[in-house]
């Protein structure tokens, strides 16, 4: 008998002929967490997977937290594991396991089986009927309610029986890294970092990308954007943050277009280094934070006139349909608002007109862009002179 971690995981199933490579990466991804501690191992068990300590006892409160954010694992159970399926053993362990977790003050239980060893004495019914009155009887203060009982106590009997009351959800969503690679584009605001997020969470690798423009922006506000990378690292593992100097490029672009349509021009400058740092990097698609109608530049006309600046990839944009409360909600979730909320200035607030224009034709854009001397220049000199984090 053991202490061990049972991990659900979700859409896995759905994938055919993926599932086992799909499987594997997430048991290779939970490793890679544990990796740092003595002892940690994860087994396949008829669609779960199962962490284990062979060297020492589980420590539930180091593991879980790790485990739980991890893209792909949907919930997680503390549980007992016994090779003795007798009927005896499982009623003595369900009762030591309910002892330890109903805690004071009366308690309403069901208990439910699931049984893969059809060669089982008992049917379903029975194990949970027997081991329940076995609970009923032992624990004062007790009682049956199947249809909102405070406890869930699951049996599971496959080639070891599980028993467990508990059950935490976790991040839900695909492994790491099993739906290709995305370039996010990470301001220190509250949107951007929960767009890389909610794309991590869909199986997405994720680089980061931030335009620094010092000495408008400080020191501050590119550590606040490596703070948020070091906080995606959390869901994602290790993650890259290119810092390009955009400075002069910025200032070109204000000396070359009227102010009302600066930030168009820059969105689309910063969108042209994206997109040539996400070729380099392996990437399938660019992804912003763009919320429609936000601001100015997130009008429906204003994403438009933006949106061609990329000519390799579709850029996408995960909380188009979202309200800032619903970003903020999740931005709290994750731990990025605290740090979003930082009070420094980022380039567009600095370089950002007084009306700036919000139904841009992206005609008129695309050809006032061509006047534009020595862009492209200045984009692939950014590009060239950026710095690059490797940060966890
Ligand atoms: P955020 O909260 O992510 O900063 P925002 O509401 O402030 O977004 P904008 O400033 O219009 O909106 O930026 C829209 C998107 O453009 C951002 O979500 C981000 O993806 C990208 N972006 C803006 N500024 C930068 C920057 N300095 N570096 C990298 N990406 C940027
Ligand atoms: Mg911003």
């Amino acid at each position: 008998m053991r202490n061990v971690l049972l991990v659900k995981y979700g859409e896995i199933a759905m994938r055919g002929k993926n599932r086992y490579l799909v499987e594997n990466r997430l048991i290779r991804t939970i490793i890679e967490r544990l990796s740092p501690y003595a002892g940690y191992r994860v087994y396949k068990e008829q669609g779960r997977l199962l962490v284990v300590n062979e060297d020492c006892e589980f420590d539930y409160d180091l593991v879980i937290p790790l485990v739980t954010v991890l893209p792909g694992v949907t919930a997680v159970c503390p549980c007992v594991e016994t090779e003795d399926q007798s009927i005896e053993n499982l009623r003595k362990i369900a009762l030591e396991h309910c002892r330890e977790h109903f805690g004071e003050g009366p308690v309403t239980f069901k208990c439910e089986t699931k049984r893969s060893d059809k060669k089982y004495p008992l049917t379903s019914r029975e194990v949970s009927a027997d081991v329940g009155g076995f609970i009923l009887h032992n624990i004062e203060n007790t009682s049956v309610d199947v249809h909102d009982p405070d406890f869930t106590v699951m049996i599971e009997l496959r080639n070891n029986a599980y028993i467990y009351t508990k059950l935490i959800e976790g991040c839900g969503g695909l492994p790491m890294g099993t739906s290709g690679k995305a370039t996010l584009l990470m301001s220190g605001g509250i949107d951007s970092p929960v767009a890389g997020y909610l794309t991590a969470r869909r199986g997405v690798e994720i680089e980061a990308v931030y335009f620094d423009s010092p000495p408008y922006t400080s020191e501050r506000a590119k550590q606040k954007v490596i703070d948020l990378a070091q906080r995606l690292a959390v869901f994602t593992g290790e993650i890259r943050l290119n810092i390009v100097p955009f400075t002069e490029t910025q200032l070109h672009i204000y000396e070359s277009v009227p102010p009302e349509k600066m930030t168009i021009f820059l969105k689309r400058a910063m969108l042209k280094a994206a997109d040539k740092i996400a070729a380099e990097n392996g990437s399938q698609c660019l992804v912003t934070g763009d919320s429609i109608g936000q601001v100015a530049s997130q009008t429906l006309q204003a994403i438009n006139a933006i949106d061609g600046a990329a000519e390799n990839f579709v850029v996408l944009r995960p909380l188009c349909a979202m309200d800032k409360q619903e970003i903020v909600d999740i931005a709290r979730k994750i731990g990025t608002f605290d740090i979003s909320v930082r009070p420094y200035e980022d380039c567009c607030t600095i370089f950002v007109a007084k009306h700036p224009e919000t139904k841009p034709k992206k005609s008129i854009i695309e050809k006032m862009e061509l006047k534009i001397e020595r862009l492209d220049e200045l984009v692939e000199a950014a590009v060239k002179n950026r710095q690059i984090l490797d940060l966890k």
